[in-house]
């Protein structure tokens, strides 16, 4: 049991073939009791209720930086205590970079960037004040490779944000014992490539996947346990690759 006793924050885990949820599951099984906060409320409970009685599931908007600190007060009148947030909200969209207008700009920013601050301010006051606490930031190969198989320019330029962003917090928050690390998983199947990938695709993107085969939720959710837990003690501002190989 990695996590007996811990209380994890999972944002974005509503989704039943989600990176969240899994996340959620794993977690769940080690031990831990998980909050999944997500923009779809009733899906968040229905997520939290499937884990057993002692899991919350509550809705929240991480762009809104007042719903966050709402959403996190009601996590802690639960259980008392945060020592781990996996901040996994996310949404992506395939567009050329000819293309992005200000609003899709600044819908993909608010979602995967200041979605991330947000949340994880709202934590911060609990965290410094226990002196301990571990936060993993969900960022992506895009943020490397620069543009995404199915993602844009913008949803590259978000990912990147949340490396120097988790970095820069890593750095911050270390003197109070809180460690910050970073995911970048390739192509992982879950609802948001779902059906969007062509058979020829496919073909394609396994061409440059050295382990042959496409991501699954559990791939990520089990790098986020390991950030997670104690196994990772002396790890922060951290990059882990999730994706195959894609970049070797
Ligand atoms: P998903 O669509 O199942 O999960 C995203 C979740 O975020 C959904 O439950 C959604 O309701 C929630 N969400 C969206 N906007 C929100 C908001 N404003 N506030 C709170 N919650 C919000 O897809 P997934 O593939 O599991 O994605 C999880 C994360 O992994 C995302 O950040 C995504 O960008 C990232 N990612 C995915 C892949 C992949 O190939 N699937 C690869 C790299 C990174």
């Amino acid at each position: 049991m990695l996590l007996k006793g811990k209380t994890a924050v999972i944002s974005g885990g509503a989704g039943a073939r989600g990176i969240g949820f899994a996340t959620a599951k794993t977690f769940a099984a080690q031990g831990a009791r998980v909050a999944i906060l997500d923009l779809d409320a009733a899906g968040a409970a229905k997520a939290a209720a499937e884990l057993g009685p002692e899991h919350v599931g509550i809705g929240c908007d991480v762009t809104d930086k007042a719903d966050c600190a709402r959403a996190i007060g009601e996590v802690l009148a639960a259980t008392g205590r945060i020592d781990i947030l996996i901040n996994n909200a996310g949404i992506t969209q395939a567009i050329k970079v000819w293309d992005i207008d200000p609003e899709s700009w600044a819908r993909i920013q608010d979602v995967n960037l200041k979605g991330v601050l947000y949340l994880s301010q709202a934590v911060m006051p609990h965290m410094r004040e226990r002196k301990a606490g571990a936060i993993a930031c969900m960022s992506s190969v895009s943020a490397q490779r620069g543009g995404g198989i199915l993602g844009g320019a913008h949803y590259s330029a978000a990912k990147a944000g949340v490396l120097g962003l988790a970095k820069a917090m890593a750095r911050e928050l270390g003197a109070d014992g809180i460690r910050v690390n970073c995911v970048t998983p390739g192509l992982i199947q879950t609802d948001i490539n779902a059906g969007k990938i062509s058979d020829d695709a496919r073909v394609k993107i396994l061409e440059n996947i050295p382990l042959n085969r496409l991501g699954v939720p559990q791939d990520v959710a089990n790098i986020f346990l390991f950030l997670a837990s104690d196994l990772s003690a002396y790890v922060t501002g951290a990059v882990i690759d999730v994706n195959g190989g894609m970049l070797i």
